[in-house]
Order: structure tokens, then C-alpha cells, then sequence
């Protein structure tokens, strides 16, 4: 999977160009349309890194593409098919992701250009720790610079790495545990980032699958409960999604990796498949499962709601027409190519855009990295008051009405917010809220025809609007 896909459409152009075909239902003149497009400061840089006894020198990029609010925001991956371009298109989303959900960010996005299974352990380590002394030779990176998080091929892991870095570095910062997102809990972390990703793309599609006059056009029923899915991608974001939807009654008819696909009409067991990869090595010959050799047939079988969690551009011109699904739900970056977005479309397929459904992840980042600028966690402050008013609460209902309540009841009642219920919940609003949003876009104006279009015209407005406030130096 590359960032020029097989019908030679780049991924930035396919930006660009869905860009575009929002922009002309804005108000916005040529000039502001253009500057919120263009990528606004680019990083390439090359290093040397001793790799056993050889010096290897790697290439990495770092694109800042807005600056209409700071710090810029975007994840980091580890990639052999990163190249400027592909770095270019997945910083642009980031703008129009954050400005979507309300995250008062510019878009980011960083790369490094390595199969990271060739590594040690050690090796990625000096490799990440390299790339991050490049980020604060060049100022891109700082709390309220550019904060990376984790992205494709990147964990927690790597993020400790950095802030060490940047800590080491900058000592004294007292932010500095800003300066990135997706730590570990120990390292300044907020609970549930992890699973953010895939929370919000269930939050998002749970949404979707609310309204009943869009259902009935698909011809399916509300709600999650019985929908037949496929997800594309056992990764971070592809697993949690896939999780949430089996525990709200969802099927998993197929899920689809790098090296293969495998099918049952009567549903899989996410958390069953997992040991089974783990124990032999990939997802095929899983039992019960029909295998599919070839993973992108994986997703031209039959379902209700197909998810992509992997790569960009997995959906173009030559296989858009062969797709099933009823819905597609973009947990990735740029599954489809703009070219397969309109195929698809034209065939009444209803597409959840990336730029608003896999928000999720930079939402919650925002959470941590407001925790870090706070330094205390989240429900810290307010968890036993809450209790105690709960608990003055209850003894009042039981005098007034001189009735008991049960003990579940209580105890129901009686718990104050921990940071993770605060995080799910504020995750929970900015889906529904979001795209609640789109959806008034897409339902209201007039020769909008599909939520991408919607989602970029809802972002284009609110970034729009920035610059103009901002004005421009004369
Ligand atoms: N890499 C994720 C994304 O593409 C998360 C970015 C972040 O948390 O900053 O949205």
C-alpha cells in the first residue's frame, strides 16, 4: 500500500481534491481557501544512525501544515512507504480532523522511513531518540510548538522516547511532558487514549446508525445490534474498533490483515482471532473461518459496514465498484482514493469520512495534553465531593419518600467520576456533537451529496474564519 495507489491518484491530490469540491459551497476568497490548503512549514531531514556495525542514514520528515492555531498536532509513523507526500496529505487531514471536533490545533503529521520489524528494540530506541534531537534542533516539537502522538507503527513505547528526549533537552520546561500525547500512564499519560481511536469510530458509526430515514435509504435497521462488519487492520485503532462492536451485539463476519483475510457468516471472536495470531503467526486458517488468500478480497465480501483501520488508499478506481458494504467507516487515514469515494457514492454507499470518524485519537490527546499543562489528573478534585453530594442526595429521597433504595442502586449512584469515565464521556459528546454537525451540513445545503464533502465544508468554515480574525501581515 502506497501513498500513489494503483490508479496513480497521490493521496495529497485526492486531499486536495476533496478539498476542493467542499470549498465552493464556502464563502471564503481564493486567497484564505489557498493558505488554509498549503502545508505551512515542512521538515525533511536525514541522519546517521549506527545500526550493528554499519551506519545507516535514515530519512524522516516532520509537516506542519497549519498554523491557524498552536500547538500543531499529528502522530508519528514508522513506515517504509513515508515519503514528503504522504507526510504532506496525512498533515492536511490533521487540520481538518482537529478543526472538525472542536481541538484547538493545527495539523501535524511525522515520519520516518523504516520497516521497524528490522530493528531491535535498542535500535529503534537511538533511531526515535535521533529523529526527536532533530525535532528540537529545528524547534518542531514543543508543548505549545508541534505535539506528536502515536501513529502506524508507533506506540507509547516510542512517545516515552520522545519525552525523554525533549525532556533531557529542555530541562527546564516544566511542560515538558506536553511536548507529546499517547504516554503511558506512568509517563504522564491520561487514561483511555489507548483505546480512543476505536471508541470514537463505534461512537461515530453508533451515531449514523441512529437516524432511521438514513438507515431506511440503506435499507438496514437502526442501531449496532445484528449489523454484519468487517474491519480491515488487527492494529491499535482496527482492534478496539473491532472489540466495541462486537460487545454492542455487532457481527464480525471478516477481518482482513496485511497477510491475509478470513470470513464466518455466523461471526468471530476478536479476542479468539488475537490468541490465534499470536500463537501461529497470522490470522488465516482460524477455525470455522473461510481463508482469503489475498487480503484485498478481504474487502469486497459481503457485509453491512465495512471498516478500513489500516493504510490510505486501499479503496480506489479498480476495486471501488467491486465493494459490498452498505456503509464504510474510514478509521484509517485516507482509505479511499477521492476517485473511489465517488464510485462508491454513485452506488448509494454511505461514507463515514476520516476526518471526522477516526477524530477520536487526536480528541483524547487533547485531554492529555491538557492534563499535562494542569499537572493534576482528571476527576482528582471533584470525585469524593460528588460522592458526598450523591450520598446527601440519596438519604434526602429515602426521608422524603421513607422508601429504601437497593444497595446496586446506591452504589450505582454513589460513584464519583474517575479521569476515565471523564475522558469516555467527553469522547462520548465530541462524536455525537460532531457529527450531529455534519450531518446539519450535509441534510441542509443545498448540492452537498455526501459527509466528506459536509465534514470539509464544517472544517473549512471554522479555519476560515480563524484566518480572517487572525487577518494577514500586511
Ligand atoms: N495519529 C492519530 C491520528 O491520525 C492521532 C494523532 C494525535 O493524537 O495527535 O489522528
Amino acid at each position: 500500500m502506497s501513498s500513489t495507489n494503483a490508479s496513480n491518484q497521490s493521496f495529497f491530490e485526492s486531499v486536495q481534491r476533496n478539498f476542493e469540491k467542499a470549498a465552493k459551497f464556502t464563502r471564503f476568497d481564493r486567497g484564505i481557501l489557498d493558505q488554509i490548503k498549503a502545508c505551512n512549514s515542512i521538515l525533511r531531514v536525514k541522519f546517521p544512525v549506527k545500526i550493528g556495525n554499519e551506519i545507516e542514514v535514515i530519512e524522516a520528515y516532520r509537516v506542519q501544515h497549519s498554523h491557524h492555531k498552536l500547538p500543531c498536532k499529528g502522530g508519528i509513523r514508522f513506515s517504509l512507504e513515508v515519503d514528503q507526500e504522504e507526510v504532506m496529505a496525512l498533515a492536511a487531514l490533521m487540520t481538518y480532523k482537529c478543526a472538525i471536533v472542536n481541538v484547538p490545533f493545527g495539523g501535524g503529521k511525522g515520519g520516518i522511513k523504516i520497516d521497524s520489524k528490522k530493528y531491535s528494540d535498542f535500535e529503534l530506541e537511538k533511531i526515535t531518540r535521533r529523529y526527536t534531537s532533530e525535532l528540537c534542533k529545528k524547534n518542531f516539537i514543543g508543548p505549545g510548538i508541534d505535539v506528536p502522538a502515536p501513529d502506524y507503527g508507533t506506540s507509547s513505547r516510542e512517545m516515552t522516547w520522545i519525552l525523554d528526549t525533549y525532556a533531557s533537552l529542555n530541562p527546564n520546561d516544566i511542560n515538558a511532558q506536553a511536548c507529546v500525547t499517547g504516554k503511558p500512564i506512568a509517563q504522564g499519560g491520561v487514561r483511555g487514549r489507548a483505546e480512543a481511536t476505536g471508541l470514537g469510530v463505534f461512537f461515530g458509526i453508533r451515531e449514523a446508525c441512529s437516524f432511521q430515514e438514513d438507515m431506511e435509504k440503506l435499507g438496514l435497521p437502526v442501531g449496532i445490534a445484528g449489523k454484519r462488519v468487517i474491519v480491515q487492520g488487527l492494529g491499535n485503532v482496527g482492534y478496539h474498533t473491532a472489540k466495541y462492536f462486537q460487545e454492542a451485539g455487532a457481527k464480525l463476519v471478516g477481518l482482513i490483515e496485511y497477510n491475509g483475510a478470513i470470513y464466518d457468516e455466523n461471526g468471530l471472536d476478536v479476542d479468539a482471532v488475537q490468541a490465534h495470531r499470536q500463537k501461529t503467526g497470522g490470522i488465516l486458517n482460524f477455525p470455522g473461518a473461510i481463508n482469503i488468500a489475498d487480503p484485498a478480497e478481504g474487502l469486497e465480501q459481503s457485509c453491512d459496514i465495512l471498516i478500513p483501520a489500516a493504510l490510505e488508499s486501499v479503496i480506489h478506481k479498480d476495486n471501488a465498484n467491486r465493494i459490498q458494504a452498505k456503509m464504510v467507516g474510514e478509521a484509517a487515514n485516507g482509505p479511499l482514493t477521492s476517485e473511489a469515494d465517488e464510485i462508491l457514492n454513485k452506488k448509494g454507499i454511505l461514507v463515514i469520512p476520516d476526518i471526522y470518524l477516526n477524530a477520536g485519537g487526536v480528541t483524547v490527546s487533547y485531554f492529555e495534553w491538557l492534563k499535562n499543562l494542569s499537572h493534576v489528573r482528571y476527576g482528582r478534585l471533584e470525585k469524593r465531593f460528588s460522592e458526598n453530594m450523591y450520598h446527601e442526595l440519596i438519604d434526602i429521597i429515602e426521608s422524603t419518600t421513607g422508601k429504601k433504595v437497593s444497595e446496586l442502586e446506591r452504589k450505582t449512584i454513589l460513584r464519583g467520576p474517575d479521569e476515565i469515565d471523564l475522558v469516555h464521556s467527553g469522547l462520548e459528546d465530541t462524536m455525537i456533537g460532531s457529527y450531529r454537525e455534519i450531518r446539519d451540513i450535509y441534510t441542509s445545503q443545498e448540492g452537498v451529496k455526501d459527509l466528506r464533502t459536509a465534514a470539509f465544508i464544517c472544517a473549512i468554515n471554522k479555519i476560515g474564519v480563524s484566518y480572517e480574525q487572525l487577518g494577514i501581515f500586511p
